[in-house]
């Protein structure tokens, strides 16, 4: 289905408008009208062509929110009108052991990204959020149950949220253990926010003074600026 888009032509050019095809609503997928997609650094890093495996044209976006408007046959978990997310991974091979153990960020034959990445066995580029709608498999869509007013601030949860989660869930964070973020920014903030409300003693480490009130708003207990040299000192006595 046309469908419009922002892409990348080049690593020097800027997004512009681009009309691209989603494909055909198969078996086991959902086709979603994006409502908001979060701009990620990696998307600047992908459309600029930094980490030298860009394929042009370039659609970034992997943080998405929208509204279901056609499923598959196939798919049981989700109907029109539900909203739905997307995040970085839209397939992956689903039979090595990493997918078997619900691991597909580690698939061994390589996920497919929701943007840049090839479709199995047909070697084509995937188009990100950057567009008005998108069709994946079912398997890599999430339900989301916010309500409208939060929606927007539900898309960067599917980057920068799941990013800082899971070593936060991997390590335990809670209530006893301490919690350092370093970096206030795209993931800081959003590490902040998730560790202080799993209950951790949560500390911010920044070179800005300027982002210390911020820090402390968002739920940190101390934050350190770590350029003033009297800080990380009184810390090691
Ligand atoms: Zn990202
Ligand atoms: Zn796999």
């Amino acid at each position: 289905m046309a469908t419009k888009a922002y892409a990348a032509q080049s690593a020097e050019t800027p997004l512009a408008p681009f009309e691209i095809d989603r494909r055909t609503v198969g078996a086991h997928d959902v086709q979603i009208d994006i409502l908001y997609c979060g701009v990620c650094h990696s998307d600047l890093h992908q459309a600029r062509g930094e980490w030298g495996n860009t394929i042009y044209p370039c659609i970034p976006g992997h943080e998405i929110v929208g509204r279901i408007t056609a499923v598959g046959d196939d798919v049981t978990k989700f109907k029109v009108g539900d909203i739905a997310g997307v995040g970085c991974m839209v397939d992956s091979c689903q039979h090595c052991p990493s997918c078997e153990d619900d691991l597909e960020q580690y698939c061994e034959n390589g996920f497919t990204g929701t943007y840049n990445g090839h479709a199995f066995g047909q070697g084509e580029n995937t188009y990100g959020g950057y567009s008005d709608r998108i069709v994946v498999k079912d398997d890599f869509v999430l339900k989301v149950s916010h309500s409208e007013e939060q929606l927007a601030a539900v898309a960067p949860l599917l980057c920068a949220g799941i990013t800082t989660w899971s070593p936060l869930r991997h390590w335990g964070a809670g209530p006893g253990k301490k919690v350092g973020i370093v970096g206030i920014g795209g993931l800081g903030h959003m590490g902040i926010k998730l560790a202080h409300a799993l209950g951790a003693h949560t500390v911010a480490f920044t070179t800005s003074e300027s982002k210390k009130a911020d820090a402390l708003k968002l739920g940190a207990d101390e934050v350190i600026v770590s350029k003033n040299e009297e800080a990380p000192a009184r810390r090691r006595r």
